[in-house]
């Protein structure tokens, strides 16, 4: 399997390369040159697999020669503390699919425990290293920092807004010690932290010296490690159609299921795309209104987001795969910070999407009649998505929630719904008494190179 830029200006590349390369040089995001469509015998033999097997045999089909896969993938899972991985439990008339049994107890893991082994894997291949370096609202960090935390040859950057992430989430990044691991506290807000970044990225002589590397979302290995777990809902429910309800900032996940969706004709229905108040991606389902707005802080902060950088690779498909006109849209994006799509074309996105925005109020409110209700504790991100669900469901198709935290992340929010803070699971438990270790910087590119300068491998 190769893979091309969605902007058509480079030659096709390997799946390893891809993997290391992130974004394309060409400014696009990278697709396989044709999406895989699974045969029937597949599916009936995949039916049975346990979940590492079952991504063995999806991400086989974009990974093309990597014998070392199975082993990879089989390391990536045995750090999730359920023996399904991503179960699928039942709540009311819906199915959730908990995807926070990982490290961080976030769905990022899912993609990040992965991303990081065929880090290593591929620099020990190639016998180099590398320098990861990224900005992060909170999830991604923590997820990015135990994906590679102990790992040869890769060294680790991260940079949070100084106490603007919640505390549970600056514990999860600040207790890892190991050596490999450098966490920057920016004195600013994340927009700082993530222009200083792009500025570091954008010096090409120090980004080849120290080989850095991105872990964001726009990565294909994030995408297909995610694909897995829409697979294998599917397979457990064994219905003949299913509806998937997915909380969205980047448009990552949901695009994993538009990936899954055409790997598995005619058994994904439609995916309901629920964003929080920040409803740029609503309203491009809604009426083909792509434009940025200014973003608000919500009970949901790793949606609050209003440019979704993986959007690039949906219009690619919604333009017919012409990579020109794909590149002319995304440059008069830039240029004006808007695109709009006729009736016709939203008509087409309305076949592969349905679409909410939640508001505050509802979230809180599905939190709470969820657990009045079922017993069952929502964070506010998978409330976003469940509500979404309740909204936008069809008579008679079942509908799977992606769950995509555990409600202990994000303790004021739930306290806010049931009155009291959720219990908190070991990862958690006494994380504010452990040792942490954390470098503060002012919000300035020149400081941050420094710290790079002296503690990268090179
Ligand atoms: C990152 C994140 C999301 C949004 O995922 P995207 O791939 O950016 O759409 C939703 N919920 C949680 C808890 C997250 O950390």
């Amino acid at each position: 399997m190769r893979y091309i830029s969605t902007r058509g200006r480079i030659e096709p590349v390997e799946f390893q390369e891809a993997v290391m390369m992130g974004l394309a040089t060409d400014g696009g995001l990278l697709l396989p040159q044709r999406l895989p469509v699974a045969d029937a015998a597949s599916v009936a033999r995949w039916r049975s697999l346990a979940y590492p097997d079952l991504a063995r045999e999806v991400i086989g089909l974009f990974a093309g020669d990597l014998p070392a896969l199975g082993a990879l993938v089989e390391q990536s899972y045995a750090t999730f503390d359920h023996p399904e991985v991503t179960p699928l439990v039942e709540v009311g008339d819906l199915y959730v699919l908990e995807l926070f049994h990982g490290p961080t107890l976030a769905f990022k893991d899912v993609a990040l425990q992965l991303l990081g082994n065929l880090f290593e894997h591929l620099l020990a291949a190639r016998g180099g290293f590398m320098n990861i370096l990224g900005a992060t609202s909170g999830d991604t960090g923590s997820a990015a920092i135990h994906g590679v935390r102990g790992r040869e040859g890769i060294n680790i950057f991260i940079l949070h807004p100084h106490k603007r992430v919640s505390p549970v989430q600056e514990l999860q990044m600040t207790t890892v010690l190991d050596r490999n691991v450098f966490n920057i506290a920016v004195q600013g807000t994340f927009d700082d932290g993530q222009a200083i970044v792009k500025a570091i990225f954008n010096d090409i002589p120090f980004k080849e010296r120290y080989r850095l590397g991105a872990i964001n979302s726009i990565n294909w290995a994030r995408i297909v490690a995610q694909v897995v777990y829409y697979v294998y809902a599917v397979l457990r429910l064994d219905a003949h159609e299913v509806d998937f309800a997915v909380p969205t900032g980047n448009f990552g996940d949901i695009f994993a299921g538009y990936v899954a969706r055409r790997l598995l004709p005619g058994r994904i229905g439609r995916l309901i795309l629920a964003t929080n108040t920040n409803d740029l991606l609503f309203r491009f389902v809604t009426r083909g209104d792509y434009s940025k707005g200014a973003v608000v802080a919500t009970l949901s902060p790793s949606m609050d987001i209003q440019v979704a950088s993986n959007f690039e690779r949906y219009l690619y498909y919604l333009n017919g795969e012409d990579a020109e006109r794909t590149r002319a849209m995304m440059e008069d994006f830039a240029a004006t910070g808007r695109l709009a799509f006729d009736a016709g074309v939203v008509a087409q996105v309305q076949q592969d999407f349905a679409s909410r925005a939640v508001s505050e109020e509802e979230t809180i409110a599905t939190i709470a009649a969820t657990y009045k209700e079922h017993g069952y504790l929502l964070d506010p991100h998978s409330a976003v998505g469940l509500a979404a669900a309740q909204h936008c469901r069809r008579p008679g198709v079942p509908v799977v929630c992606l769950a995509t935290a555990h409600p202990a992340k994000f303790e004021a929010a739930v306290a806010r719904a049931i009155g009291r803070r959720p219990e908190r699971p070991p990862a958690l438990r006494d994380i504010e008494k452990r040792p942490a270790r954390c470098e503060i910087l002012p919000a300035d590119t020149e400081a941050v190179r420094r710290y790079i300068a002296r503690h990268g491998l090179q």
